[in-house]
């Protein structure tokens, strides 16, 4: 099954990405994380990537593009793959249906009010990628899965999250009218519990 996984940052793509990448084994695959680990290993995307990406920014449609289309062709992805914060922009979308065309794309909707608070509070396992909210740490340094170091994105400070939720109605939301057009949306809504909000997107791709 090759699926995308749409919503604002904040939205729980990254957590049910992963609960629903493990159930249907399909690779997971985050253009996110793929940047933060070009940074972290000094790759020359990872130095073009960061300054876009510090400013709250798309990075660039064909650097994203080149590294995903890169990715994909992988033989882990013989059996599809789950995308999770690509395509942003109907550029990248038109791009992937001619190399990888999704057949289904979920749509997790959450209140742009309730994303500040959740991307403010979030934190981000530097060993397995994890993230967490702050409210539900018992220790706020340590990753309750690996036992890793948490630490706060810069792009979760709070001057960059209003430009990325900016960046996100202009040019991502877009996507959600591309998609249903081409009778592929599964809306969900993102505003609940995470095993519900986990439960409902299994049922919509029954
Ligand atoms: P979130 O979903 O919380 O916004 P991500 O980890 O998906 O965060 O992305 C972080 C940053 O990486 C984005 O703000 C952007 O700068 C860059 N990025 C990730 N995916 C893409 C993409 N498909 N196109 C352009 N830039 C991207
Ligand atoms: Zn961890």
């Amino acid at each position: 099954m090759k699926l995308i996984f749409l919503g604002p940052p904040g939205a729980g793509k990254g957590t049910q990405a992963t609960g629903v990448s493990s159930h249907l084994r399909v690779p997971h695959i985050s253009t996110g994380d793929m940047f933060r680990s070009a940074i972290k290993n000094q790759t020359p995307t990872g130095l073009e990537a960061k300054r876009y990406m510090d400013a709250g920014q798309l990075v660039p449609d064909s650097v994203v593009i080149a590294m995903v289309k890169e990715r994909l062709a992988m033989p882990d992805c013989e059996n599809g793959y789950l995308l999770d914060g690509f395509p942003r922009t109907v550029e990248q979308a038109e791009a992937l249906e001619k190399f990888a065309a999704p057949d289904a794309v979920v749509d997790i909707e959450v209140p742009d009010e309730m994303l500040v608070d959740r991307l403010t509070g979030r934190r981000v396992c530097a060993t397995c990628s994890g993230t967490f909210h702050i409210s539900k740490l018992a220790e706020e340094k340590l990753c309750p899965v690996c036992g890793g170091e948490l630490y706060q994105r810069d792009d979760d400070k709070p001057a960059t999250i209003s430009n990325r939720l900016n960046v996100y109605h202009e040019q991502t939301a877009p996507l959600i009218g591309y998609y249903a057009g081409l009778g592929r949306l599964k809306r969900i809504d993102g505003n609940a519990r995470p095993e519900d909000v986990f439960q409902n997107i299994l049922s919509s791709l029954e």
